[in-house]
């Protein structure tokens, strides 16, 4: 029999029935992660049924999708602007003051976005299991920790049963061996990932991204990674606990103390894949080879190396619809295409190593005349740590708008959206049509590459600004 894999020791520490040819798998949960707007529907159900949520003291909550970024509109008197945010901040509200949530309010220092928050805090740690309403909860297997990305229904029943039925995913080793190159970051990595094995290239699995790149990765670069993991189809990322991760979580608030943090650790230590396990697919990829990355279509697998050209698909037309939408030719060149908006925040590049990077490009330097560059903290924790490292000064000096946190231009769904037909490069995750805007034109990269753009106007490859 061969060994098994990180996911297989973490799925089989929790499962609490195993799955049958007709039946899913019962999966104990860790930690439920919330926000505003996948739980209505979910306390709405506990209250039908007269349920009560079961584990308190493992669930958590957050205001971060719907949350205005103006600080008047966050500290000040001055009114969330749309009514559906208002009314979803409020619903979850009175909803945790109900059944004894503890959340995170729209003033609390701590409160952000919740895939920023919860590592963050220590919260997540390596071999729990983590579900939130929110397809972005691979970011926690940064920490190897099995996280993924539930739907309203099962929200209510994690609040009801702190269980979820499932049914096993493969797995799926991503070898990423070499060094990256200067100006080439982890958002570069997993987009080129993405671009390799497509937007479905994942689907059924998890993957584990392994190897001397990815071991030489920071713990912030690692939730970037994993994070996007999903957008390759995959249920869930996860990278092997280490030292890295150890040194990262020692001292947070919520991560154990004391004789529990060296038995954790010792736990902690047993859950890399072992030597002979196998997966059920890989992948291998050189870092050495990748370049700075930058989408060109409608989804993140429409990705090229920044000075790279459109590919021309003659009768494809899902390709087609994708360039027109984004009034792109097949063989264009992306360097040097002109840009309206760049955002730099979400819980891809919210936080403080992405900002540091923002701010080495920005540094005496102007935001192009007509571009708007929005920069926005991925919690009030990292808004504090940017303002104190200088960040928020070099962002301000440059031109940029500095905000409060949340997802903001992520989604929009807090009123901060990108204009119909207008090009934005965003370090989000996503670049469906209408994501950041009715008519949006989104551009992903990472903070890098985002911030070189928006100082020449155009699409800028950053390796020359560093
Ligand atoms: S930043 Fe974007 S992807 Fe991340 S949690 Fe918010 S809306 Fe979801």
């Amino acid at each position: 029999m061969s060994g098994r894999t990180l996911f297989d020791k973490v799925w089989a520490a929790h499962e609490v029935v195993a799955e049958t040819p007709d039946t899913p798998a019962v999966l104990y949960i860790d930690l439920h992660l919330t926000h505003e707007v996948t739980s209505p529907q979910a306390f709405s159900l506990l209250k039908r049924l007269g349920l009560p949520v079961r584990r308190l003291d493992r669930t958590l909550a957050t205001l971060d999708h719907s949350t205005p970024t103006l600080s008047e509109q966050v500290f000040g008197n001055v009114p969330i602007k749309l009514d559906a945010a208002a009314h979803q901040v409020r619903e979850l509200e009175q909803n945790a003051a109900e059944f004894g949530v503890e959340l995170f309010g729209m003033r609390d220092a701590r409160r952000g976005i919740v895939h920023v928050i919860s590592p963050e805090l220590g919260a997540t740690q390596p071999g729990m299991t983590i579900v939130c309403g929110d397809s972005h909860t691979s970011t926690h297997g940064a920490f190897g920790a099995l996280a993924f990305g539930i739907g309203s229904t099962e929200v209510g029943h994690v609040f009801a049963t702190q269980a979820l039925l499932q049914r096993k995913p493969k797995t799926f080793a991503v070898n990423v061996e070499g060094r990256l190159g200067a100006g080439v970051t982890a958002k570069d990595l997993i987009l080129a990932v993405i671009g390799r094995i497509g937007v479905s290239g994942g689907t059924g699995h998890v993957l584990e991204y392994r190897g001397a790149a990815i071991r030489a990765l920071s713990m912030d670069e690692r939730m970037t990674v994993c994070n996007m993991s999903i957008e390759a189809g995959a249920r869930a990322g996860m990278i092997a606990p280490d030292e890295v991760t150890f040194a990262y979580l020692r001292g947070r608030p919520r991560a154990p103390q004391g004789r529990d943090w060296d038995a954790a650790v010792a736990r902690w230590r047993t859950l890399a894949s072992d030597p002979d396990a196998r997966f059920d697919a890989s992948v291998d990829i050189d870092a050495s080879l990748l370049e700075p990355m930058i989408t060109y279509g409608t989804n993140p697998g429409m990705v090229l190396p920044i000075g790279g050209s459109i590919p021309e698909r003659a009768g494809d037309a899902v390709f087609d619809k994708a360039l027109r939408y984004m009034g792109f030719h097949g063989g264009d060149t992306m360097l040097g295409k002109p840009v309206d908006v760049v955002f730099i925040g979400s819980c891809t590049n919210g936080r403080l190593e992405d900002l540091q990077a923002a701010a080495r490009i920005l540094k005496g330097r102007k935001v192009a005349p007509g571009v708007r560059l929005l920069i926005v903290p991925g919690s009030q924790q990292v808004k504090r740590d940017a303002e104190a490292a200088g960040y928020a000064d070099i962002f301000k000096a440059a031109g940029a708008d500095w905000r409060e946190s949340g997802c903001s231009m992520c989604l929009g769904m807090n009123g901060d959206t990108v204009g119909a037909g207008q090009y934005s490069v965003s370090t989000s995750n996503r670049n469906f049509e209408g994501r950041q805007g009715k008519g949006a034109r989104t551009l992903l990269a990472s903070p890098f590459t985002a911030a070189a753009s928006a100082v020449q106007g155009r699409i800028a490859d950053p390796r020359g600004m560093l």
